[in-house]
């Protein structure tokens, strides 16, 4: 009897070993990949159920090109010069977003939606092979300065001063989501696990006695250029303008606008930040791909975000010294330059 009682005693305790738990789940047509380590397994599948279902539901609601979610009917709302209604969550998100376009000096800026549909890059087909808009197009859009500033919230309901506003969520909505289902992840007990957006990514807790380890992808090539321990609570995200881009007559021409000009930026291939949300860490990104080198360490700055890097189209890595002691190097680049904030 005592000996059943140890060998019960001891299966219960193999069984409760945490392990590694996986599964890849679609948003804003991105595989994204979960990792948990844990020890209940039920937990982990109960969890990846309700987050499918969120997942969806951001898809829909949170689209500014498909269907016919919220932002989609805002957005037709303000070119008829008309108030639409808005749940609390994405009026949380405007809201959020809105700051941090001032705290980017309007380098991040998501109410530039019809520049975006004016180059086509609100399209899931990349590269876009097409000629890029007429100069006249570009400049018209310009001039109408489209700000998430111009919002005002009226009791459930989201209104523009300006109709040229279009609200395009791409750069912000996956940092959000990632969030988002770290939270979710968390009510469920699963607070050891990586929610990975295609390179994007948050982390919480730990795998196992180490960190959990993530690879920064090295742009236009297909191998990894380093590798960086996440820790707890920590976002790292990358933009580029290595796969979503147009092309033609043997020009590039990135997915990232400059709202200044209307036109693509040129001179960044990436930008990847580590910061404490992924909401921050996705627009900073975008907003730094668009700062170059000339303005990052200030967009930085007014960002709050320490851990940075840039590569320019010449392959030289800009970075700060809080990113270079976080970073191993698997590809060291030609060129390093490590800047102060
Ligand atoms: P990301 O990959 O996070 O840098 O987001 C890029 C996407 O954000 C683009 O595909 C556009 O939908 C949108 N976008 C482009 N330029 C900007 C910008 N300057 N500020 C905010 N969103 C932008
Ligand atoms: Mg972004």
């Amino acid at each position: 009897m005592k000996h059943l009682f140890w060998l019960a005693l001891l299966l219960t305790g193999c069984a409760s070993e945490p392990r590694e738990f996986q599964r890849r789940l679609y948003v804003f047509g991105t595989l994204v990949e979960i990792q948990a380590y844990t020890n209940d397994e039920q937990a982990f599948s109960r969890a990846m159920r309700e987050l499918q279902t969120r997942f969806r539901q951001m898809h829909t609601q949170w689209h500014a090109w498909k269907g016919n979610g919220q932002l989609r009917r805002i957005n037709a709302a303000f070119a008829r010069g008309e108030c639409a209604p808005v749940d609390a969550t994405l009026r949380a998100m405007l809201e959020q977003a809105a700051e941090l376009e001032r705290a980017t000096g309007g380098l991040f800026n998501p109410a530039i939606g019809r520049l975006v549909a004016l180059w086509g890059f609100h399209t899931d087909d990349f590269p876009i092979e097409a000629p890029p808009p007429e100069d006249a197009a570009v400049r018209a859009l310009v001039e109408q300065r489209p700000s998430l500033a111009d919002l005002r919230f009226p009791p459930g309901h989201v209104c523009s001063d300006n109709p040229a506003v279009a609200v395009d969520l791409g750069g912000f909505a996956k940092g959000v989501a990632v969030d988002e289902a770290l939270a979710l992840l968390a009510r469920h007990g699963i607070s050891d696990v990586m929610v990975n957006a295609g390179g994007d990514l948050r982390v919480a807790g730990s795998h196992g006695q180490r960190h959990w380890r993530i690879a920064i992808r090295h742009p236009g090539e297909g191998t990894p250029l380093a590798t960086i321990e996440a820790r707890d609570g920590e976002a790292v995200f990358t933009s580029g303008n290595y796969y979503r881009y147009l092309a033609h007559a043997g020009k590039r021409y990135a997915h990232i606008l400059d709202p200044r000009t209307g036109y693509p930026v040129e001179e960044i291939q990436s930008a990847t930040v580590i910061a404490s949300t992924g909401a921050l860490a996705d627009a900073a990104a975008t907003a730094l791909v668009v700062a170059g080198t000339g303005r990052w360490l200030q967009v930085a700055r007014g960002l709050g975000v320490r851990e940075v890097m840039l590569v320019t189209e010449d392959g030289t890595v800009y970075l700060t010294p809080e990113m270079k002691l976080r970073l191993r190097y698997l590809n060291p680049p030609a060129k390093e330059k490590v800047r102060r904030l």
